[in-house]
């Protein structure tokens, strides 16, 4: 598409695009009386309409039913999270018994290492994404420690080529290869948090299945912002979160999918409680872990219904409107940006370097720019002019255009904002 950098050219994108009155079902914050552009749904989702209402329903039904709430609340409190069993697995491309919402993301994680790395002999490696999430990078470690293993000898930390920001796809098949039989475990951000690469997830689950190991993937980044088939490319694990992309609020609940054969697998070592043990006869309240054949079988916990309100309607949202349209739109939308950032870096001739892959296969919605001869200011003299970007160190601000609710029209005034900065 030959896109224009001026207000009425992405007015008509706006007018075009059958998603666009979504943005209405979504509350923005205000600077100075005025919403924001906001382009950090990649850090925490904007709230949708109707959350508070529905955290009303609960502390009400809490005061009518008491512990009877449990069965007569409006939303029954037991088996809460069942409800999200048929929204989830939409999401990330799995049948319903191979997710389910439960605590948060690296606690999950964590639960999930317990099962998915079983480092023997000299099969003890974990592969990962250059720089991951630290959260991610200190579990990995923290498990090699419960082995008795040194992190140092086990944790392999992926390199981009010299001068370059993001891995190639040969390389790391190349890598998974090389490792062979001393590799236990692969696991990558589905996005990476910091670059917005989107790693293939498919060719990586199978390369890593070839060399014998075990292969998951944190979502944080990925669940809610590209569409995922989870259970047809075969991967043995994942994990997200749901206050990024999800919209559901700030430590909202987790998410985890663990693969149909693995779930089938009653003999899987896994930390248990009884929110994991067989649904018939739990409340026998018996000496016996049951599993249930399901992702439930790692849950501990009965569900923590006023964290899961808001995922509630949010996954409602995903539901309804589907991954790929969200996806089709994210696509032009992220191109618009990359298009308007390329027209003020002419402009200004201030140098925007991108550190996100170019070919829209290879991200979803965020670009990362390294912005040069600014510092983390920059952050706050962006949130003086009404927007909000989020800054990461060493030099880097993500821009996450979220086709649900940011418009064409946004990107536009965004390049306006960041030219009348540089320009000075
Ligand atoms: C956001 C994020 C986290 C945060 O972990 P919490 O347990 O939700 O606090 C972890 N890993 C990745 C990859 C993330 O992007």
């Amino acid at each position: 598409m030959d896109f224009q950098y001026d207000l009425s050219f992405a007015q008509s994108l706006d007018a075009n695009d059958a998603l666009a009155p979504l943005r209405q079902r979504f509350l923005f914050p205000q600077h100075e009386g005025k919403p924001v552009l906001y382009f950090t749904g990649n850090s925490l989702g904007l709230q949708p309409k109707g959350v508070k209402d529905a955290l009303i329903q609960e502390c009400d039904d809490w005061a009518k039913y008491g512990v009877e709430g449990h069965f007569l609340a409006k939303n029954q409190w037991y088996g809460y999270h069942e409800a999200f069993a048929h929204g989830a697995a939409k999401l990330v491309g799995a049948q319903e018994h191979e997710v389910v919402m439960m605590n948060q993301l690296t606690v999950n994680l964590n639960l999930l290492l317990i099962t998915f790395y079983q480092p023997q002999g000299k099969r003890r490696k974990i592969l990962f994404e250059c720089r991951p999430f630290p959260s991610d990078q200190y579990a990995f470690a923290s498990q090699a420690r419960l082995h008795g293993l040194e992190p140092s000898d086990v944790l392999v930390e992926m390199q981009p080529r010299q001068g370059e920001y993001n891995l190639r796809k040969e390389d790391i098949l190349q890598k998974i290869e090389e490792l062979g039989d001393e590799l236990a475990l692969v696991c990558f951000g589905g996005v990476n948090y910091f670059t917005g690469q989107l790693f293939p997830m498919q060719e990586i689950t199978a390369a890593a299945h070839a060399a014998g190991a075990m292969c998951g993937f944190d979502l944080a980044h990925t669940a809610g912002n590209v569409p995922l088939q989870l259970h047809a490319w075969g991967v043995d694990f994942a994990c997200w979160c749901t206050y990024k992309y999800l919209n559901s609020g700030p430590g909202s609940v987790g998410g985890v999918f663990v693969h149909d054969r693995h779930v089938k697998n009653k003999s899987l070592l896994r930390l248990a409680g009884w929110w994991g043990h067989n649904k018939d006869t739990r409340f026998q309240m018996g000496p016996d872990f049951d599993p249930m054949l399901s992702a439930e079988a790692w849950s501990m916990s009965n569900a923590p219904i006023f964290n899961m309100v808001a995922h509630r309607i949010s996954l409602d949202i995903f539901t309804e409107v589907g991954m790929e349209r969200l996806r089709e739109k994210s696509i032009v939308l992220t191109a618009y940006l990359e298009f308007v950032l390329n027209a003020v870096q002419e402009r200004t001739g201030q140098k925007l370097i991108r550190i996100t892959p170019q070919d829209p296969e290879q991200r979803g919605c965020q670009l990362s720019v390294i912005v040069d001869g600014y510092d983390r200011k920059l952050v706050h003299t962006l949130y003086e002019q009404g927007v909000v970007v989020d800054w990461r160190e060493p030099d880097v601000i993500r821009l996450a255009p979220v086709p649900l609710y940011n418009s064409f029209e946004d990107v536009f005034r965004l390049g306006q904002v960041l030219e009348k900065i540089f320009v000075r």
